[in-house]
């Protein structure tokens, strides 16, 4: 075995460090080197039985708990995130490949800004009252905790996605089964001691490591656990959809994306072209907004294509902790063959690669998994680069001439999570945001995120929005009291 590392990480189940009951462990690899460094936890039901019991048990205090405690308890652990930012962006980094300086400006930031978020969310949320003018009563809507929830998330944000759904269930007064991706459980570890340090009692979170095959599957068969809050793959969502509808728990569901990136002739290039850089390669390209479809109108698509294809081959696939990197390491082996699996079916599909395309070796690092941003010119949105979700640095630029054309390529296909579209025309603008099938649209940028919008997809793309007072909705129970009174 080439350990050159020997981190043990651990569940963290009613406020303690555990191990898990099978004594099951899984490898856990960095991407920047392709070598174990750590062993997780593979739990079982029985680790997710024990978790279940804490949860329930510390339900009854949690959600009667004070607002302002709530409130009190996640805006310390958001300080406690901050306090230790430079130990989990080098840590996140590690774990997921991505460049040291995108977990600093990104990645660990916003884990705080969640649990600042909904702290401060929870003082706000209030519910509905419905008079019943003529009638003499009065209706006025409860809105409980739900419980125990589960929340699972992917590895392409890790700490990020996993505190979106968290701070929310926590701050609403639920008990939480977490559970990391396999992949990069590093900074969910670190967590759990970031959460007992702010005063969150024991058993409000219980962050449960390992395969999605036996620990997710625990989570998502057991009874006691009566919401499910889901990001990853739309093939997952289904499998997660099918077991838990019979079960009639509550789903959420954050799912694959093939965002269209349309592009019209007025707009303002320069901004266009360095936000398309980024939106295109950003975390190598694994962002479930990614704009991996690029739609350019005619008249400008000679010049996008040239302008565009020599930035991308400016950009440094480097080690993650290189502060050259603009590119880091794609997060695991698997991973990186999928996505060099679609690289290599551009001939037959009808695609030219424009630039990248291969393996990156890093001297010392030979095995680490690097692929240079890769550019491929396509002649038909139908192509599989352009119908199936690659999450990865591979976009495809493809040419149009009218509005309809272009609303007509960016609506065919199954997913429907973002879209951007650069214009200066607000007529087109209108009509076009009424158009696009997506959960989001974004207009002359990317990514660009007010935490109190709704977030979230249509279509194959998912069900549900998660961000500000909709993620409290769904962590919470409706419940009308109807008073008659005389
Ligand atoms: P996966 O669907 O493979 O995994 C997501 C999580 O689900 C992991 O924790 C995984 O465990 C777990 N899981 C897998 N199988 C099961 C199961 N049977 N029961 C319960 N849990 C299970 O997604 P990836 O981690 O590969 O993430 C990439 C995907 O996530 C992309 O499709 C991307 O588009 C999507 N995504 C969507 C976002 C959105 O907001 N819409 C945001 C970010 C990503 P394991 O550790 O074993 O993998």
């Amino acid at each position: 075995m080439n350990t050159h590392d020997n981190i043990i990480i651990q569940n963290y189940s009613n406020g303690k460090y555990t191990n898990p009951k099978s004594n099951n462990w899984i490898d856990n690899y960095e991407p920047a080197s392709g070598k174990i460094y750590s062993k997780i936890p593979n739990s079982n039901a029985q680790d997710i039985e024990e978790a279940v019991a804490f949860a329930k048990a510390a339900f009854t205090t949690w959600s009667t708990t004070t607002i302002d405690e709530r409130s009190h308890i996640l805006l310390k652990i958001a300080e406690g995130i901050e306090n230790r930012l430079q130990e989990l962006v080098e840590a996140e980094s590690r774990d997921n490949g991505k460049p040291v300086k995108l977990a600093k400006a990104v990645d660990i930031p916003r884990a705080a800004s969640n649990f600042r978020f909904f702290g401060h969310a929870i003082t706000q949320f209030a519910s509905e009252s419905h008079e019943s003018v003529g009638l003499q009563a009065m209706n006025f809507t409860l809105r409980k905790p739900i419980g125990v929830v589960g929340c699972i998330s992917p590895w392409n944000l890790p700490l990020y996605l996993f505190t979106w759904k968290i701070a929310p269930a926590i701050a609403a007064g639920n008990c939480v089964i977490a559970k990391p991706s396999e992949v990069t459980p590093m900074t969910a570890f670190l967590l759990g001691e970031i959460c007992t340090e702010a005063g969150l009692p024991p058993g409000v979170l219980n962050i449960m490591h390992g395969l999605g095959t036996s620990t997710g599957q625990a989570i998502l068969d057991h009874p006691d656990i009566k919401a499910i809050s889901f990001t990853g793959g739309t093939k997952t969502g289904e499998h997660i959809a099918r077991t838990c509808a019979p079960k009639f728990k509550k789903l959420s569901l954050e799912l694959g994306g093939k965002n269209p990136n349309i592009i019209f002739a007025d707009c303002d290039y320069d901004r266009m072209l360095k936000t398309t850089l980024h939106s295109s390669f950003a975390n190598q390209g694994q962002i479930c907004l990614c704009g991996s479809r690029i739609f350019v109108e005619r008249p400008l698509y000679d010049r996008f294509k040239k302008d565009f294809v020599a930035r991308v081959k400016e950009l440094v696939v480097a080690h993650p902790a290189s502060a050259k990197a603009n590119l880091g390491a794609l997060v695991s082996k698997s991973h990186l063959e999928k996505v060099q699996s679609y690289i290599a079916l551009a001939p037959d599909e009808g695609g030219t690669i424009l630039c990248g395309g291969n393996q990156v070796i890093i001297p010392e690092y030979e095995e680490g998994y690097y692929l240079e941003p890769t550019v491929i010119e396509v002649q038909s949105n139908r192509c599989k680069l352009n119908q199936e979700e690659i999450f990865g640095p591979v976009v495809t630029i493809m040419p149009f001439d009218t509005e309809e054309e272009v609303l007509e390529y960016a609506n065919d296909v199954t997913y429907g999570l973002s879209s951007t579209l650069w214009t200066k025309d607000i007529d087109r603008t209108m009509r076009m945001s009424n158009a696009l099938q997506a959960g989001i649209v974004w207009v002359n940028t990317w990514m660009m995120r007010d935490l109190r919008t709704p977030f979230g997809g249509v279509k194959a793309s998912g069900v549900g929005r998660e961000g500000g007072f909709e993620a409290l909705r769904f962590f919470t129970e409706p419940k009308n009291v109807c008073i008659k009174y005389n």
